[in-house]
């Protein structure tokens, strides 16, 4: 059986359903990975790592999460912090605004349970998933131990894989990101960048200015997203376009790349080829875009992808 964990923060979300209702669930990059991965690999041990808390709504997230078939044995409960939250509003134009309270959630201090057991059950796995935004949440007085079990576990054989996932509120400066970016692309096996994220930090502005950004690293297979264009990849040497068909209903771009990414990772560590791999990524993204929130329901969603 194939194994997979994606460290990470999952946050309690509120959403605002009119003036004196909101909705509650739970979303975040990887967990949101997380569980479009599991719902089309069900034979995919799928992990989340990551700190909870000791309260109702922690433990709720817990059920969720074993609700979604992920594997709980890495989430920690730390001892007096609470999750990260949100709250989404949508105006009249159907633009989003999002608050946020997640500076002292107890996802900050995930890398503080990474212990020697920890460190040797996810020496096990076939792949070890962050993002940036794993990266930004992750306190910088533990950057220096989460480091070395990144390379601890790329001895080991896990692949790295790394989706720059740009968040730019969550960082002190341009400068830090690109020195914990630069940290990233040289340990990754597998990186599945988008052009947007890409476009602000290193001002490249197409697909292939993005591939010819990562040249110098040693990645073996990068895939680069462009919302609705074409996803190009690049195996070794060679470079594949693959053609997406846009979708025209658009209701919420939230969890787009998420889902393509859990997707994309589940196909490969089933062996699917990286074409069939895209196709069947996009086709999920491209079904959860046509759902509002990060998690479309799941019947609506496994219909999507047996049409
Ligand atoms: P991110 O959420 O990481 O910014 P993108 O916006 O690039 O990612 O989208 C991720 C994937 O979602 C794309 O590669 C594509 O497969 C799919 N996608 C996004 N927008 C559309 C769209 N309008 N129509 C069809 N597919 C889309």
């Amino acid at each position: 059986m194939k194994n997979i964990y994606f460290i990470g923060e999952c946050m309690v979300e509120l959403r605002a359903m009119s003036a004196a209702t909101l909705h509650q669930s739970f979303a975040g990059d990887v967990y949101n990975s997380a569980v479009y991965l599991k719902r089309c690999f069900p034979q995919v041990t799928t992990s989340v790592v990551t700190a909870l808390g000791q309260d109702n709504l922690s433990k709720k997230m817990l059920e969720r999460f074993e609700s979604e078939q992920i594997n709980t044995q890495l989430v920690f409960a730390h001892d007096t912090k609470v999750p990260g939250m949100y709250y989404i509003e949508t105006d009249e134009h159907g633009e989003r605004s999002f608050i946020y309270w997640r500076n002292d959630s107890a996802a900050k201090k995930v890398v503080d349970f990474l212990d020697a057991d920890a460190l040797e059950q996810l020496s096990q796995g076939d792949m070890f998933f962050f993002s940036g935004i794993s990266l930004a949440i992750i306190e910088e007085s533990a950057r220096e131990h989460f480091w070395k079990v990144v390379e601890q576990l790329k001895d080991a054989g896990v692949k790295i894989v790394f989706d720059p996932n740009y968040r730019a509120r969550l960082w002190n400066s341009v400068e830090e990101t690109k020195e914990q970016y630069h940290l990233a692309f040289t340990l990754a096996d597998i990186t599945l960048p988008g052009v947007e994220d890409l476009t602000t930090l290193y001002d490249v502005h197409s697909v292939e200015a993005v591939v010819e950004y990562l040249k110098p690293y040693q990645i073996e297979e990068i895939v680069v997203k462009n919302g609705p264009e074409s996803v190009v990849t690049k195996e070794g040497d060679t470079l594949q376009s693959h053609t997406i068909i846009p979708v025209t209903n658009v209701v919420d771009t939230t969890s787009a790349g998420d889902a393509f990414n859990g997707v994309y990772l589940g196909a490969r560590l089933s062996d699917k080829s990286i074409s069939s791999a895209v196709q069947l990524a996009a086709k999920a993204a491209g079904a959860v875009i046509q759902q509002p929130g990060a998690i479309a329901p799941k019947d609506i969603f496994q219909l999507a992808m047996v049409e």
